[in-house]
């Protein structure tokens, strides 16, 4: 069974208004457990309001989300805990953030599963290790705390399906390189699923195992990276482009140089 799937999901923004605009245009995917999901897209492609709609934040206009196989608008009530589940970092972290300590944070799944309070404690401060926050950062208030802090907060809330949303947006060269390793070894490590929207085809091709390719609210593509980023002219048709080295690369073998085509990375 799938870890996340949707079925027919359509979002409409604005119904019965002038500005109505159909931004999720009844997409069915399915993605399985432990996968690393890449999503890119045109700005305004509907990759946000997608993502919004996996972790309860958005109601689906129509259609489904399942995870692990139930609708997470079976019970609308209990829609913040799938919020813990299905845990998401936004550019804007602090969305993701509720309590008034970044330790009743990352607590907040524990207990969840009725463990003790030393337990709890004794997970905290792993999961932070983890994530390479800094213990005295645990007292600290979400709101007080940098973005790149709270990107690793979220992480060390260890949700079962992570989405990061341009994850990268606003850090420096090395701050970049230092959250995409964070991912990967998260991933690697936990096996946890990783949905990963990014703006950098570099990214992407770096880390993930597939690549969903979102159009005008539609699925374009949704297969492996090497395969999806094999299909330079038709990503170029929807806007993208493919990463710079696998550009060079193709080019290259045009001119009748001896090189591999399908190269991903540097
Ligand atoms: P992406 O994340 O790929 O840039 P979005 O999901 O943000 O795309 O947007 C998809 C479409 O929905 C765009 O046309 C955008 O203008 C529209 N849209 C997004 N948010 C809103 C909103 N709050 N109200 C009205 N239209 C919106």
């Amino acid at each position: 069974m799938p870890i996340l799937e949707t079925q027919d999901l359509t979002y409409v923004y604005g119904t019965g208004t002038p500005f109505e605009k159909t931004a999720v245009d009844h997409m069915s995917l399915q993605i399985e457990e432990g996968e690393l999901v890449g999503v890119i897209g045109h700005t305004g492609s509907g990759k946000s309001t997608l993502v919004q709609q996996l972790n309860g934040l958005l109601r689906p206009t129509s259609g489904k989300v399942l995870l692990k196989g139930k609708d997470i608008w079976a019970e609308p009530k209990k829609i913040r805990a799938i919020r813990f589940q299905v845990g998401m970092v936004f550019q804007y972290p602090e969305h993701q953030l509720f309590e008034e300590t970044v330790e009743k944070d990352i607590a907040f799944g524990p207990k969840n599963m009725g463990l003790s309070e030393g337990e709890i404690k004794e997970r905290v401060k792993m999961a932070a290790a983890f994530a390479g926050l800094k213990e005295d950062l645990l007292q600290a208030s979400p709101f007080e705390i940098s973005g790149g802090e709270k990107r690793r907060a979220a992480i060390a809330m260890d949700p079962e399906v992570l989405i990061l949303d341009e994850p990268t947006a606003g850090l420096d060269p090395r701050g970049r390189d230092v959250l995409l390793s964070q991912i990967v070894n998260y991933h690697r490590q936990k096996h946890n699923t990783v949905l990963l929207v990014s703006h950098s085809m570099e990214d992407i091709a770096r880390i993930a195992d597939r690549v969903l390719v979102i159009d005008n609210g539609k699925v374009a593509m949704f297969e492996k990276t090497r395969k999806v980023f094999s299909q330079g002219a038709r990503l170029a048709e929807m806007g993208l482009r493919v990463p710079q080295i696998t550009r060079i690369m193709t080019t290259l073998k045009e001119k009748g140089y001896p090189v591999s085509s399908g190269v991903l990375t540097v």
